[in-house]
């Protein structure tokens, strides 16, 4: 009956008592015991190279499963490596990769560095949870299907700002956007409430040209000289 608890054999790996995962040809073995058998990886002692170590079948199993002419347990169903499944079947790097295809459709577009970097992450299991949940992920789906424009001013007004500037970095450390002087455009943004203040359109606008032509002009010339030193834009303010 569906609702009966499943009934517990002993494991041949671990020799306790519960509900079986698989049966090999040893024997029933459970579902922690599965996993480490799918993952148990190391140098196999008669060909010498790294591989999943299948037999003697359990925690001291020392040959692969070529070189002990056993079958061999499952494989990624894409690319074939000797890892436990990560989802559907696929192992953590496959998934990844079908997972950032969600995220971004065109892989050759202006995004493909963003797919590229995704899918070589050195830390697959994050990167799939960050494509797969993240707020920043979510607004690269936006620039990737277009409801979203590529651009510094786009990523300024989106609601979310922590997630919008997350995705900035991303996309200027890959080579997407353009570096932009943050502090000066964070000065534009100053002056221009500063100037919102002013009553009279006619100061406004003196004002306004002032501030543009003549501060702005000069922080960039000086940010041009020291290369951007910490203090240039501090002291217009
Ligand atoms: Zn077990
Ligand atoms: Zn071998
Ligand atoms: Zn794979």
């Amino acid at each position: 009956m569906s609702c009966s608890p499943r009934p517990k054999v002993l494991c041949v790996h671990c020799g306790k008592l519960s509900p079986p995962a698989v049966h090999w040809p040893e024997g029933a073995v459970c579902k922690p015991c599965y996993r480490g058998a799918l993952s148990r990886r190391g140098i196999c002692e008669t060909c010498r190279s790294e591989r999943r170590l299948v037999d003697p079948p359990g925690p001291n199993a020392r040959l692969c499963a070529d070189c002990s002419g056993t079958q061999g347990l499952l494989r990624c169903r894409e690319c074939n490596a000797e890892e436990c499944p990560y989802k559907d079947g696929l192992c953590i790097r496959c998934a990844l990769r079908e997972q950032t295809r969600l995220l971004i459709d065109n892989i050759d577009g202006p995004l493909a560095p963003i797919y590229r970097a995704i899918i070589s992450n050195p830390q697959p299991y994050s990167a799939y949870n960050w494509v797969r949940q993240s707020a920043s992920a979510k607004i690269m789906a936006e620039i990737s299907n277009g409801t979203l424009a590529l651009s510094h001013e786009a990523l300024d007004s989106y609601p979310k700002r922590v997630a919008a500037n997350l995705v900035r970095q991303i996309l200027v450390a890959n080579g997407v956007l353009m570096r932009r002087d943050d502090r000066l455009s964070e000065l534009e943004t100053w002056i221009n409430s500063k100037l919102d203040k002013v009553s009279s359109s006619k100061d406004q606008h003196l004002l306004r040209s002032y501030a543009i032509w003549w501060v702005l002009r000069r922080n960039r010339e000086r940010g041009a000289l020291s290369n951007r030193s910490t203090t240039s834009t501090g002291h217009s303010k």
